[in-house]
């Protein structure tokens, strides 16, 4: 069930406002980057707190998947 991981969310802090973003891990497999309501564009792949959810993968699917 890949549409699972989708649902893991990131916490990100808006380097520009400060304000704290709350990104699913869909929008940063998507568009690797969230919109802060003022204005500024996180990228998210640089962002250390991807490293954290990838961990989450990882635990949710150890072997990295078996297809079928
Ligand atoms: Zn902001």
């Amino acid at each position: 069930m890949p549409g699972e991981l989708d649902d893991i969310i990131a916490l990100v802090d808006c380097p520009k406002c400060g304000t704290e973003l709350r990104v699913t891990y869909k929008q940063i497999r998507l568009h690797q980057a969230a919109g802060c309501s003022c204005g500024a564009l996180i990228r998210l792949e640089d962002d250390t707190r991807i490293g954290e959810v990838q961990a989450l993968i990882d635990e949710a699917n150890p072997m990295g998947g078996e297809n079928d």
